[in-house]
């Protein structure tokens, strides 16, 4: 039970919500009545991943402290989704730009705190996890007291487990009620599918609808295919970032939201190309960036403290995502516009920095 109980017209802030997770999350809120939320991101609106009707909508960078505090100002309820983030393709080339997300939540959790707001949030990644004990395809599942000794992917990861930090001792030393997720591998739709930040399950959706639609039934894949990795699927991680925000046994407590159904990437390939009804001719590109050779999530801790855990399966989850990204495809290519801005936009960042 938490420790306030929210009311439909608490003001609710979600920074990072033009993108995948905190438009889905923004969705979600709506959809549960709360009356009032001001959804922020960077990017300007027309590039947003998801618009939702009547949520107050503002562009602003949230590295700058001035922004964030404006951002949350009147807040009952802060999330931060706010990060430059990708697949590996982006996190292992761009370390200084995931580093520097430590700016955007620095400033949001100080002001949070400022402006008096009841819980913040904070998306963390099982990235914080020391690489060390992810060497091997055939992993056991990341428990959450694996992340120290830390060792945890370079940039991305590091920010991650240094804003993880902040979230303890804003409540430890300034009674700021915290809440922290490490995401594994969110997928689905709505979500990146091109550009550069996509990740693997929707890179793979759509390099095989490529090679359909060109008649060339070939595949490219980075590393050997061995690499192992849950994938959860977008519908649970929203289900699960609420009920671990209003969870007081989960205060300033890291706890793992992922699925624990290993696969192989070759295996996620095999059953990409069930879902299309095509047989690929496989390229491997050793030289692509791979990530750890293995990572799983180990849900005991989640299923002890809510008595729950994400249980959608990757099949179900695949399937959804693959049509979604077909239709856009279909649509891009008939030249209408699309869900596609933001991934475009990103990809011209990503090109300049490139
Ligand atoms: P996303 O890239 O779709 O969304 C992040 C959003 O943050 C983008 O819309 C971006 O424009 C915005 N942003 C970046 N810098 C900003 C700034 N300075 N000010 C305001 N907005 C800014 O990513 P996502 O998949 O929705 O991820 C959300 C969060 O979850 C991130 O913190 C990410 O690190 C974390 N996470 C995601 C996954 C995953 O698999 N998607 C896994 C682990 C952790």
């Amino acid at each position: 039970m938490p420790i306030y109980a929210t009311r439909p017209d608490d003001l609710i802030v979600i920074a990072g919500a033009g993108g995948f997770i905190g438009g889905a999350l923004t969705r979600h809120f709506h959809q549960r009545g709360f009356t009032r939320i001001r959804a922020i991101d960077r990017k300007p609106l027309h590039e947003w991943h998801q618009r939702v009707e009547g949520v107050e909508e503002l562009s602003l960078d949230l590295s700058e402290k001035p922004n964030a505090i404006r951002a949350v100002e009147g807040a009952a309820e802060v999330y931060n989704f706010a990060a430059d983030m990708g697949g590996m393709g982006f996190i292992e080339r761009f370390r200084v730009e995931c580093l520097r997300s430590i700016l955007i939540n620095t400033h949001l959790i100080e002001a949070a705190w400022m402006a008096g707001a009841r819980r913040y949030f904070f998306s963390s990644s099982a990235c914080a996890y020391n690489t060390g004990l992810q060497q091997d395809a055939n992993v056991r599942g990341l428990k959450e007291s694996d992340a120290y000794p830390a060792m945890a992917e370079r940039g991305y990861g590091w920010e991650k487990l240094l804003s993880e930090m902040f979230c303890q001792e804003y409540w430890a030393e300034r009674g700021l009620e915290t809440h922290v997720a490490r995401f594994h591998n969110i997928y689905g739709p709505m979500g990146t599918w091109f550009g550069g930040r996509e990740k693997a399950p929707a890179a793979i959706c759509r390099k095989a609808i490529e090679a359909k639609d060109a008649g060339n039934l070939a595949i490219e894949i980075w590393g050997d295919g061995t690499q192992t990795r849950s994938f959860c699927f977008i519908d649970d991680c929203i289900a699960g970032v609420d009920k671990i925000m209003h969870c007081e046994r989960l205060i300033a407590t890291p706890v793992n939201l992922g699925s624990t159904e290993l696969i192989s990437v070759d295996g996620l390939v095999t059953m990409v190309e069930q879902i299309a009804g095509v047989k690929l001719e496989r390229r491997y590109d050793l030289t692509a960036p791979k990530g750890v050779a293995g990572r799983n999530s180990d849900n005991t801790f989640i299923r002890e403290v809510l008595g729950w855990e994400p249980s959608t399966p990757l099949r179900v989850g695949m399937e959804r995502t693959y049509e979604w990204i077909a239709r856009q495809y279909a649509e891009r290519k008939a030249g209408r516009r699309v869900v596609e801005d933001a991934m475009r936009a990103s990809s011209k960042r990503f090109e300049k920095v490139a």
